[in-house]
C-alpha cells in the first residue's frame, strides 16, 4: 500500500518528515499513516511539474492520448484491487466501488484519452486579407484539490482534462482517503507517465492546500469541497491571479409531482440521499413532494430507507457503509437536533445504528426528516444521509422552493408532464436537472453549478476548455493597412 508522496516521477517522504493516520470508517482502526506534505513540499511538487510541463505540453496530443487510454486500461485490470482500497479507507460499499467509482474513474480517463486529439482550434472570418486563428494551449501548471467523498473518481475528473490539454499537474487528495489516488500514481509511473507531469502531495488543508492554492508558479486552481473553503482557496489564488474552478456544495431538490411514476420515484429518491451515505454534493437532500401524494409515498419512502442494509462496506451485502470520518458523522448526527429545534420532525433514523458489529465505526442511520423550507436543515449542507422532505401545492412553489437556497448545483423531477418537465428544467437554478431519474454521470456532459456551489465545469469539452487559454494569432496575408502616421 503506497503511502509516501509522489514527487517527480519517485515517492518520497515528507520534507519535515510528518505523517498522519489514515483511519478505517468501518472500526476507528489505523490503515497506515501516510507521508504529510506541507508548504516546502508542495514547492517542490510545483517545481518538477513546471521542469515538466515544456516537454508534455509539447508532446503530441494524440500521445498524451495514448498514455491516458492505457492508465484506463491499466485501472480497468486492476478492478478488484482499487475497488478494495477504496471501500476500506472511504467507507464505500464494495459493491458500489466495483460497480460505479472504478470503471466511472477508467471511463473519464478514457474519455480525456480520446478527447486529447480532438480538441480543435478556430478560424475566425475577419476582414478580407487577414487570416485570425485560436489555439487552445495549456495553461501551465495547475494544482487540484479534491476532497474525501469519491477520491478515485476525482482524480480523473480532474487530472484527465487537464493532462489531455496539456498542462502539468499538482493534485493534492484528502488527507482522510489518500489511498486509491496514491495507487493511481503508481500505475501513471507504470504505464510510462514523464517524471514530473503528475505530482501528489496529500496533506492537511490549512498548509498543503493553501500553499497550492497561493503558489506564484500555479497558473489553476481546481476545488471540489465546501463553500466556506472554496472562499478561501479564491483568497489564496489573488496574489497571481490564478484562473480558479470550484465546485462546491449543493443543497439539490428532487421534486415528485402528483403525476409521477411513484415505484420509480421512490426508489430515485433513495438513491439520490443514501447513494454513498449521502456524502455527495449533488444528493438530493431536499425532498420536495406535491401534497396529494406526500402521505403515500413517505410511508412506502420510510420503509425503504428503514430497510437498508448497514454494514462493514467490504461485504458485497452492504448497501450503506459508515460515513468517511468520525467528524462528520458527528457533525451529521447533529442535524437531528438541528431540525426539532426549528420544530421539525425526525420521521425516520437521527442516529447510530444500534447493531453488532458497527459499534466502532462512524455509521448513522438513513435520516428523513419533514421540515419548513427556510429551515436549516433546509438550507445547509449536510453531506450525509438525511434528507428534507418538504411539500409543495403548486407547480410554481415547487419552483420557489427548488430556488430558496444558495446553491445551485444538482436537481431532480419526477413527473409524466413532458413541457412541464422541460419548463422547470429551465426554471430551476441549478448547474444540473434529472428529469425522471437522479445522479446521472457522464464523462461527456457538463458538471457543476450556479450561486454557491461554484463555477466553471468539469467533465467534457467545457472541462478541456477551462483547462486552456484561448491565443487569438492575426496573420496579415495580403491585405493593406493603410499608413496610421502618415509620413
Ligand atoms: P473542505 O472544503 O474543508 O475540504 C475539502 C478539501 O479542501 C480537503 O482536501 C481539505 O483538506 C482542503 N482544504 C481545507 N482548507 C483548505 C485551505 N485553506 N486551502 C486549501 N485547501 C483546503 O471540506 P470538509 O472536508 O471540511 O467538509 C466540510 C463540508 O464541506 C462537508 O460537510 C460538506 O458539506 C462539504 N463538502 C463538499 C464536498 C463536495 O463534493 N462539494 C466535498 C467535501 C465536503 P483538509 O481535509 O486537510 O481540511
Amino acid at each position: 500500500m503506497q503511502n509516501k508522496l509522489f514527487i517527480n516521477g519517485r515517492f518520497v517522504d515528507a520534507l519535515a518528515g510528518g505523517t498522519i493516520d489514515v483511519l478505517n470508517p468501518h472500526d476507528g482502526s489505523r490503515i497506515t499513516a501516510i507521508a504529510a506534505a506541507e508548504a516546502a513540499d508542495v514547492d517542490a511538487a510545483v517545481d518538477a511539474a513546471r521542469r515538466a510541463f515544456p516537454a508534455w505540453s509539447r508532446m503530441a496530443a494524440a500521445e498524451r492520448g495514448r498514455l491516458l487510454l492505457k492508465l484506463a486500461d491499466a485501472i480497468e485490470a486492476h478492478t478488484e484491487e482499487l475497488a478494495q482500497l477504496e471501500s476500506l479507507d472511504t467507507g464505500h460499499p464494495i459493491r458500489d466501488s466495483r460497480a460505479l467509482d472504478v470503471p466511472r474513474t477508467a471511463a473519464c480517463f478514457r474519455y480525456f484519452g480520446g478527447m486529447a486529439d480532438k480538441l480543435q482550434g478556430s478560424v475566425i472570418p475577419v476582414e478580407a486579407g487577414f487570416l485570425n486563428y485560436v489555439q487552445r494551449a495549456p495553461i501551465g501548471v495547475v494544482g487540484q484539490i479534491v476532497p474525501w467523498n469519491f477520491p478515485l473518481m476525482f482524480t480523473s475528473w480532474k487530472m484527465g482534462p487537464a493532462l489531455a490539454a496539456g498542462n502539468t499537474v499538482v493534485i493534492k487528495p484528502s488527507e482522510l482517503t489518500p489511498l486509491s489516488s496514491l495507487r493511481i500514481a503508481e500505475l501513471m509511473a507504470e504505464v510510462g507517465f514523464p517524471a514530473g507531469v503528475v505530482n501528489m502531495v496529500p496533506g492537511y488543508g490549512h498548509t498543503a492546500g493553501q500553499r497550492l492554492a497561493e503558489h506564484p508558479g500555479v497558473g489553476k486552481i481546481a476545488f471540489t469541497g465546501s463553500t466556506a473553503t472554496g472562499r478561501r482557496i479564491v483568497a489564496a489564488s489573488q496574489g497571481n491571479l490564478k484562473r480558479v474552478q470550484l465546485e462546491l456544495g449543493g443543497k439539490g431538490a428532487n421534486i415528485v409531482f402528483d403525476d409521477a411514476d411513484l415505484d420509480a420515484a421512490i426508489n430515485g429518491a433513495a438513491w439520490a440521499i443514501f447513494h454513498n451515505q449521502g456524502q455527495a454534493c449533488i444528493a438530493g437532500s431536499r425532498l420536495v413532494l406535491h401534497e396529494r401524494i406526500a402521505d403515500a409515498f413517505l410511508e412506502r419512502f420510510g420503509a425503504l430507507a428503514a430497510s437498508i442494509r448497514l454494514g462493514n462496506p467490504l461485504d458485497p451485502e452492504t448497501e450503506m457503509g459508515p460515513l468517511t470520518s468520525a467528524q462528520h458523522r458527528d457533525k451529521v448526527l447533529s442535524y437531528a437536533g438541528v431540525a426539532r429545534e426549528q420544530g421539525g420532525r425526525v420521521l425516520t433514523g437521527g442516529k447510530a445504528p444500534a447493531l453488532a458489529g458497527l459499534e466502532k465505526g462512524y455509521y448513522v442511520e438513513p435520516t428523513i426528516v419533514e421540515a419548513k423550507p427556510h429551515d436549516r436543515v433546509a438550507q445547509e449542507e449536510v453531506f450525509g444521509p438525511f434528507v428534507t422532505v418538504l411539500r409543495f401545492g403548486s407547480d410554481d412553489e415547487a419552483l420557489a422552493i427548488a430556488n430558496a437556497t444558495e446553491y445551485g448545483l444538482g436537481s431532480g423531477l419526477w413527473t409524466r408532464d413532458l413541457s412541464r418537465a422541460h419548463k422547470l428544467a429551465h426554471s430551476i437554478d441549478a448547474g444540473m436537472c434529472w428529469i425522471n431519474c437522479y445522479k446521472r454521470v457522464n464523462p461527456g456532459s457538463p458538471f457543476g453549478g450556479v450561486g454557491q456551489s461554484g463555477y466553471g465545469r468539469e467533465m467534457g469539452f467545457e472541462a478541456m476548455h477551462d483547462y486552456t487559454e484561448a491565443r487569438s494569432v492575426w496573420v496579415n496575408v495580403d491585405a493593406t493597412v493603410p499608413p496610421h502616421f502618415k509620413r
